[in-house]
């Protein structure tokens, strides 16, 4: 059996193993690896190696560093479709999907390219007699990445380029599901020039994750994962006294009013919902349609259109399924116990994913789209993060009572609205309590130049992801406030060029 376990110091590492924990294929149910669980002495020994390579790097111009990582991203780019096929032979999406995937995680790499300008700062001419002040953005020094299994490429992506750029060093802990996306793509860094010891990977669970938050050498902390775990973090890693930014979980809201382009929703639905099983925390899982004309005719719409959506194998030959399989066997136990907890409440189950049957499917955790009507708030598959293809129509009366429905929820990530009406997309941009609104934009994710970042129970922390924020969260600002003596070149007061 194939043991995967840590990138340190710009090689794998074979860890002690005194635990493992099993990697599956989720299409067939088998094991494929199993990751080694690092114990505190090797994560602390990591940090040990990134707080020594810290030094140099930081002292690394920007613009070098910029040429390591474009670099890198020409080598992700030829090497797309392995990434691709290593994250949906462990995570289970569609092999489109997760290029797609790689894709997104790429723009942050681009953005992250831009750093001598990002990390340029602001400078002030005679802000007093003779007086001149000026920022600068340092870098922090070792910061640490915890990620999530549902997308092994794209979230550590959104963390470890901007953090290197800005002149850290980076300890990466991903998700023990799907480990093998971050190794290789710790590999390419090295291949790209990085230094050895700069960026680092330590496959783990609680143990090594307890280290990452305690340290006294670790920095910063960026989380993106369950809303249960990102408040630990957040709440432990604050304690010891670093940056925070935990992201957590997510219940989107899509608000389809009367005048909307009905077909037009339904596609960015079928999408939205059930794309990657459903396993993505900007998934649509409740439609709130407005009014009762537009939720019989966008159930009808829906359900036809379930009847097309095949399920299957994420790798295959010819064209794609439209989703995979989920992502361990607990995990599809604990999606169909949501069904029928959803049919306990009393909500109308009008498609039954566990009924679907996927040929050749073998052991593979596979559940079909599945999709309730008649859900209230009060339902916990409407009040609960479900994580898998499971739709929930939750019908309003009213504009105001689809808004007053998604601002009563506790997460706050994403939603949309769909409507050919300006003023009430406007009002509902403006009255939302949420982190991230689409209008006739079903998954509202921002570009990498933007920052990425829910509200309320979705995120622990003041600065979202990438973009703007994630420069300002990888840098701390220092300002000089500086006065020279006038002497000799006043009275000449010619200007020189400096000899370079
Ligand atoms: P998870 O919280 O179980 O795990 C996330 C990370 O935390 C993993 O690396 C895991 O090893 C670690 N971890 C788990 N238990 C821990 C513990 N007790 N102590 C310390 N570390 C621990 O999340 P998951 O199941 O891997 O991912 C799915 C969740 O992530 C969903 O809730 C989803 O909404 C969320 N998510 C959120 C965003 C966002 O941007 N808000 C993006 C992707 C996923």
């Amino acid at each position: 059996m194939k043991t995967l376990s840590h990138y340190l110091n710009g090689q794998h590492i074979a860890g002690q193993n005194q635990r493992t924990s099993p990697v599956y294929n989720p299409a067939t149910g088998e094991q494929s690896a199993q990751v080694a669980l690092a114990t505190a002495d090797e994560t602390r020994e990591a940090v040990r190696i990134a707080d020594e390579a810290f030094v140099a790097w930081s002292k690394t111009s920007p613009l070098k560093r910029a040429r390591i990582l474009f670099k890198f991203k020409e080598l992700v780019e030829t090497h797309t479709d392995e990434l691709a096929r290593l994250i949906s032979s462990e995570h289970g999406k569609v092999f489109s999907d997760a290029k797609g995937e790689v894709t997104r995680g790429l723009e942050v790499v681009e953005f992250a390219c831009g750093i001598p300008h990002l990390q340029k700062g602001e400078h002030s001419m005679n802000v007093g007699t003779g007086v001149d002040s000026y920022s600068m953005m340092q870098p922090l020094g070792v910061c640490a990445g915890i990620s999530p299994f549902n997308f092994p490429a794209m979230v550590p992506m959104w963390m470890f380029p901007i953090a290197l750029a800005c002149g850290n060093t980076f300890v990466m802990k991903p998700s023990e599901k799907d480990p093998s996306t971050p190794l290789r793509l710790a590999e390419l860094l090295s291949e790209a020039g990085l230094p050895d010891g700069v960026f680092n990977v330590v496959n783990g669970d609680k143990e090594a994750v307890d280290v990452l938050l305690t340290d006294e050498r670790v920095q910063a902390v960026s989380f993106v994962g369950s809303t249960p775990i990102a408040e630990y973090i957040y709440v432990t890693a604050s304690k010891h006294g670093k940056r925070v930014q935990a992201l957590g979980g997510a219940k989107n809201h899509m608000v389809i009013m009367p005048d909307a382009d009905l077909d037009q929703a339904v596609g960015a639905l079928m999408g939205a919902a059930y794309g990657s099983a459903g396993e993505r925390c900007m998934a649509i899982s409740v439609a709130v349609p407005v009014g009762e004309e537009t939720a019989n005719r966008l159930r009808e719409k829906l359900v036809a259109e379930l009847e097309k959506l095949t399920v299957g194998p994420g790798l295959v030959d010819g064209p794609d399924n439209d989703m995979g399989p989920l992502i361990t066997r607990e995990h599809r136990d604990k999606v169909a116990g949501y069904i029928q907890t959803g049919v306990d409440e009393g909500a109308e189950l009008v498609v039954d994913g566990r009924q679907t049957t996927i040929d050749g499917a073998g052991d593979g955790y596979f559940i079909g789209g599945t999709l309730f009507d008649h859900v209230t708030p009060k339902m916990r598959i409407h009040s609960e993060e479900i994580f898998g293809p499971v739709l929930a129509i939750a019908r309003a009366e009213s504009f105001d009572e689809a808004v007053s429905m998604v601002n009563a929820h506790e997460y706050g990530n994403g939603t949309a609205i769909f409507t050919r009406d300006g003023d009430a997309a406007r009002q509902y941009c403006e009255q939302i309590q949420v982190g991230m609104v689409g209008v006739n934009v079903p998954i509202p994710v921002p570009m990498a130049f933007h920052s990425f970042g829910g509200w309320k129970r979705s995120l622990f922390g003041p600065l979202h992801m990438h973009g703007p924020d994630g420069v300002r969260f990888y840098t701390r600002m220092k300002t000089i406030t500086q006065r020279w003596p006038s002497g000799i070149r006043e009275e000449t007061n010619h200007f020189t060029m400096p000899t370079m």
